[in-house]
């Protein structure tokens, strides 16, 4: 099983994600059903390593928040965009949840992961040798951003690969912490105890 634990995205905002997908020839867009903020990639397990995985992530306590989404940029490898990304509004709370489920994963047995971290949703990604001019693309949609979305909890997911590119599968959903609402002010529980 190849495996990942990621945020899921709502609906409304996956709309809007589909309508920066496109304008540039020669790229593979993410299907809207795909999008998602990846957490913790894990790769190929079997059952026994997945079930102890699956222990460890739902015992993660983290209050439930809200985001939005906020820009666009690209990752390059050897020079070259590789890929156009989404980016997040509050990454620094997405690295303290990665940062908790990367404790997970790690009493799971996992090995620590040493690639550093930078949330984003991936739009498109492109083929090395084939590279259009996206500066047009980028110049027209730095300024996107969504309204703000609460996220209550993040999933399991089973990826496997095809030909049409990834399909991915809940395995599990694990319910971040309520708040109390006070008028406007929230308080979770986490944070008084
Ligand atoms: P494809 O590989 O067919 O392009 P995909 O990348 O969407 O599809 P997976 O390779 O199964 O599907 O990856 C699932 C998620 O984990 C994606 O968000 C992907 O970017 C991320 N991911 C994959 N490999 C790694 C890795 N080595 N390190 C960090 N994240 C990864
Ligand atoms: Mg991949």
């Amino acid at each position: 099983m190849r495996l990942f634990v990621a945020l899921p995205l709502p609906t409304e905002i996956r709309a809007s994600l589909a309508g920066l997908c496109g304008g540039i020839a020669g790229t593979r867009w993410i299907e809207p059903e795909n999008f998602h903020i990846t957490l913790r990639f894990i790769g190929d397990v079997g059952r026994g390593e997945a079930d102890d995985l699956h222990t460890e992530l739902a015992s993660v306590r983290f209050p439930e928040f809200e985001m939005a989404l906020s820009g666009i940029g690209t990752f390059e490898r050897r020079g070259h965009v590789h890929m156009i990304w989404a980016g997040l509004d509050r990454p620094q709370i997405i690295v303290d949840l990665r940062d908790r489920i990367e404790a997970a994963a790690v009493r799971a047995g996992f090995q620590r992961e040493s690639r550093k971290f930078k949330p984003h949703i991936t739009l498109c990604r492109f083929k090395s040798h084939s590279m259009p001019d996206i500066g047009p693309y980028l110049a027209m949609n730095n300024d996107f951003s969504t309204a703000a979305f609460a996220v209550d909890h993040f999933s399991l997911y089973q990826s496997r690969l095809g030909h049409g590119g990834a399909r991915y599968e809940v395995l599990s959903q694990y319910r971040l912490e309520q708040r109390v609402y006070y008028g406007d002010d929230a308080v979770a529980f986490a944070d008084r105890s």
